[in-house]
């Protein structure tokens, strides 16, 4: 998604070896004060630069965040015991901009904002001095999000701002900003509810916002031009992105109206997860990491050329002291300042399982109901050894870490690389094993053989709550799209069954749930599939969808309501799982696309005795046997009724229509 020259690093001393980066980077003194960068007390206004290998350091300040020229520019002495630099004024400077520079090489840098700007000026590229309590909204206080005392009650929903409310259809007035989330009341045209309204009517339990954090891509000055980015383009980490603000220039408006968003959503009772792109920076040699200290910040290959496990120019180097307290600090920073909820880490598998366990630990100490996941796979290779990195293989060597499961993703719905490949829900055979691996979260179990799982051969999540559960997210094709190019030439109808299908499979596995914004409502993105910088025609939701497709939304929200009703889908324990979700016999060589199972002894103190789930992927219907009993029918023919309001059966021979889930309850 982003293209770079990759330039030969040039280093404070001379390399002998080819492997001593990681021994000189070592030698450097770290600190780890919460002052770093910029402090304002009674005794004035204090910088403190971490760059110990810097030949000199200086600070300029600025009226104005963007023009004019410093007004005054500021020596800073280095404190070799830390490798910080540091300068200080007696006056408190709120309102002013500042940028450090440093000497390298006998030549002054390019300015940069540093790493730890907490408020920026338009386009970030200077720093701001603000008072944060001063960005408080009203009652800012007392907020707090949901309390969640198990990730596997959790029920996640990937969004981002513009595509949520920049159609005309979504009624809001605020469209693609922070503050489109706090208006309540807004319709469709038709009379739907949309925005805040509309995830409170689906009863998702979080919802997950994509980058939100400063990024590069988007001209904050010329936001007329409606420029679209999904934000893995960091530039500030620790600032929000000016264009969802209403005034970009005004450092303390963004801040504001974030932390606004996120009151307005725990008021409704909805955590917020932010997505952390901690793994690269959208610029190699002009980064803010690269413009402080040089080399320190990302790995390299011995040659010197930056290294790229996240595809798109570089990677950060979270095995490094300093860099790895940068994370930790940096979450720290969002979950007290912002209340965020939760954290995704993106390529996850580019920082090591040490930071990933202490950036868990240090956030449940702030929050105990924080949690954390992440893509545990890089995007290219890596100096860092696979035994070390954040994978989804090795996520059970980590403690309070979540993984997104590709099994169930691409087993159900057909695989990513290759739009019209079908998948279990859609009538290829042969997946069910893959997709049985998703329904127990990929823990061990004594029915499950995962040799014949497609991306998995080990069950390699010790608990449930290490796994995220998914059919479609943000990238490549949406679930509609996708059904639209491996379905073509069938009727719409089957299609809209067969995404009922999928999203069934994946609410009503163990695990924690995950959905991509709009796909209740049936939204497509005219079947681009990397639109990362797509114009708003290809990415905001069509709202009018939702009155077109209701039927569907009806079940998502149902499906949403079973779950949270029923805590026999929300086990906690690999063990659990293991004794009380037991797989029907049936042999897939004869009749494939059928999978069904109990979940039986009123598991995880369900109300419900016993719970039948089966799902039939294939385009013909195909007959299960259940046993005789009561059986209250909870999901049938495309119909979901969380309390089994459908009918009664009395068990024996039961017919599931082509592209469709069973499900029974017996008390
Ligand atoms: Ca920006």
């Amino acid at each position: 998604m982003c293209l770079f020259v990759s330039a030969l690093l040039s280093l404070p001393m001379a390399i002998d070896a080819q492997s001593s980066y990681d021994a000189l980077f070592l030698s450097y003194p770290v600190y780890n004060g919460d002052d770093l960068e910029l402090k304002v007390d009674a005794t004035g206004t204090h910088f403190r630069l971490w760059s110990p290998k810097a030949q000199d350091v200086r600070v300029n300040l600025y009226d104005n965040g963007h023009t004019g020229t410093a007004y005054k520019t500021l020596p800073m002495k280095l404190d070799a015991a830390n490798g910080t630099w540091t300068a200080s004024v007696p006056e408190k400077l709120y309102g002013k901009f500042y940028t450090f520079q440093i000497k390298w090489d006998g030549k002054w840098k390019d300015e940069t904002p540093g790493v730890w700007a907490k408020a920026v000026g338009v386009n970030g590229m200077r720093a701001a001095i603000v008072n944060l309590a001063e960005t408080d909204p009203e009652g800012w206080q007392n907020d707090k999000g949901p309390k969640t005392d198990n990730f596997s009650d959790v029920i996640l929903y990937e969004m981002h701002h513009r595509d949520m409310s920049m159609h005309s259809s979504s009624g809001i007035a605020n469209k693609g900003k922070f503050l489109a989330m706090t208006e309540p009341g807004t319709t469709t045209p038709e009379g739907e509810k949309t925005g805040i309204d509309h995830l409170k009517e689906l009863g998702v339990t979080h919802v997950h916002i994509l980058p939100s954090y400063d990024y590069n891509s988007v001209d904050e000055t010329n936001l007329q031009k409606n420029t679209y980015n999904w934000g893995y383009d960091p530039q500030n980490y620790n600032v929000p992105e000016g264009s969802y603000s209403t005034n970009p220039s005004d450092p303390e408006t963004r801040i504001r109206e974030m932390k606004q968003m996120v009151k307005a959503l725990h008021d409704a009772g909805i955590g917020v997860v932010m997505d952390v792109v901690y793994n690269h920076t959208a610029q190699n040699d002009e980064s803010n990491f690269e413009l402080t200290a040089p080399g320190y910040y990302h790995r390299h290959w011995d040659d010197g050329r930056y290294s790229d496990a996240s595809g798109c120019g570089n990677e950060t180097a979270s095995d490094r002291q300093q860099m790895r307290d940068y994370i930790l600090n940096s979450t720290k920073y969002w979950a007290k300042e912002f209340h965020i909820d939760g954290f995704r880490f993106d390529l996850m598998a580019i920082h090591d399982t040490e930071t990933m366990d202490s950036v868990a630990a240090e956030l449940k100490k702030i929050n105990p109901s924080i949690f954390v996941y992440g893509e545990g796979w890089t995007a290219g290779d890596s100096p860092l050894a696979k035994e070390r990195r954040a994978l989804k293989e090795n996520v059970s060597k980590m403690k309070d870490i979540a993984v997104f499961s590709d099994d169930l993703r691409d087993a159900v719905k057909g695989h990513y690389t290759d739009a019209s490949d079908r998948g279990f829900a859609t009538g290829k055979p042969g997946l069910e094993e893959t997709v049985k691996i998703g329904i127990v979260a990929a823990t061990p179990h004594p029915q499950v053989d995962y040799s014949k799982g497609n991306n998995s051969k080990f069950p390699y999540a010790k608990s449930p709550e290490m796994i995220v559960n998914y059919v479609s997210c943000h990238d490549d094709l949406t679930l509609t799209d996708k059904l639209r190019k491996s379905m073509a030439g069938e009727p719409e109808k089957n299609m809209l069954d067969a995404a009922k299908l999928a999203q069934t499979i994946v609410f009503t596995s163990q695990g924690t749930p995950f959905m991509f914004a709009g796909e209740e409502v049936f939204r497509d993105k005219k079947g681009v599939h990397n639109s990362y910088k797509s114009p708003d025609s290809i990415n905001a939701i069509d709202w009018s969808n939702k009155h077109k497709y209701r039927d569907q939304f009806d079940y998502y929200k149902g499906l949403v309501a079973l779950r949270k009703a029923h805590p026999a889908f929300r086990m906690t324990s690999a063990a659990d799982i293991a004794k009380n979700l037991v797989f029907d016999r049936i042999d897939s060589s004869k009749t494939p696309n059928l999978i069904s199972y109990s979940l039986k002894n009123h598991a995880n103190g369900d109300k419900w005795e016993e719970i039948k789930v089966a799902f039939n992927g294939a385009s013909k219907p195909q007959t299960i046997r259940i046993r005789k009993g009561n059986w209250k029918i909870v999901a049938m023919d495309g119909k979901i009724s969380p309390e089994g309001d459908l009918g009664v059966s009395s068990g024996g021979t039961i017919t599931l229509a082509p592209y469709s889930a069973l499900i029974l309850a017996k008390e």
